[in-house]
């Protein structure tokens, strides 16, 4: 890929639901390789950013573009987290299977996957530290052993650009750790990540670049320019 060309560019996103814009009038260009924390207050927008990102909503308003194409047509070049509690496996599908949806879009009952795919899907499930779950039912797993196997599944993908919606929320110290090593790893690899996290304490400290949203953009840049007390408090306590 050409590293000039931004791996998600946005421009002017309006995205609404009802009468208020859930998104106004957004522009952001996020080069290649760097790792982007979305912060800002419940319904402020963040996951509705990452779904219009992702090609999932629709916008009323404005174009994203990701490597140069529009996002409705991008879908192989991005892996998605979701939001924990967002997927109910009431169905029984085994960690292994789960991660092997990355390579195939699906849940592969009817196809047989290639060695390498095995391969690469026991790669990422020692990278998430979940290998010794590969044969379990996902429904029997803790949301943050969940959390780690839909790391692995975007991981599979080999996607060049990670979305993730608030993967640290709720799970242990553990997964957390396992969890930032991955990003680490996926960072030190060139790939693009956009990770909603809510946690002002730590967004600084895990990210490159932040952005600050409230239906708008307040900022996007260094962690030092982003959480200014008097910006935060004026995003935050809603003056
Ligand atoms: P955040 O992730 O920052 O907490 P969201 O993007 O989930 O915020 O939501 C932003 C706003 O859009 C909220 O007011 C929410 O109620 C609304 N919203 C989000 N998704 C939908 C939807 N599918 N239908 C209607 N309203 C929605
Ligand atoms: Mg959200």
């Amino acid at each position: 890929t050409n590293h000039d060309i931004p791996a998600i560019e946005v421009k002017n996103l309006t995205v609404s639901f009802g009468p208020r814009p859930a998104l106004l009038d957004i522009s952001v260009r996020i080069e290649q390789g760097v790792s982007v924390g979305i912060i800002g207050p419940n319904g402020a927008g963040k996951s509705t950013f990452i779904k219009a990102v992702l090609g999932f909503v629709k916008p009323d308003f404005g174009t994203v573009k990701i490597l140069g194409f529009p996002a409705t047509q991008a879908k192989g070049l991005v892996a998605y987290v979701p939001q924990r509690g967002a997927v109910d496996w009431d169905y029984p599908i085994t960690v292994a299977e789960v991660a092997m949806m990355g390579r195939y879009g699906h849940i592969p009952w009817w196809k047989d996957p290639s060695r390498s795919d095995w391969q690469i899907v026991q790669e990422a499930l020692e990278m998430v530290r979940m290998e010794e779950f590969r044969d379990r039912q996902i429904g029997q797993l803790s949301g943050g052993q969940q959390q780690r196997v839909f790391m692995a599944r975007a991981l599979t993908q080999g996607a060049d650009i990670l979305l993730l919606d608030e993967p640290f929320a709720g799970v242990d110290a553990a997964t957390e750790r396992a969890i930032l090593d991955v990003l680490d790893r996926a960072k030190k690899s060139g790939r693009t990540l956009l990770v909603v996290h809510h946690d002002l304490t730590t967004a600084g400290e895990y990210f490159d670049l932040l952005m600050l949203i409230k239906q708008r953009l307040y900022a996007y840049g260094s962690p030092e320019t982003v959480l200014n007390p008097g910006l935060l408090s004026e995003v935050y306590e809603g003056k």
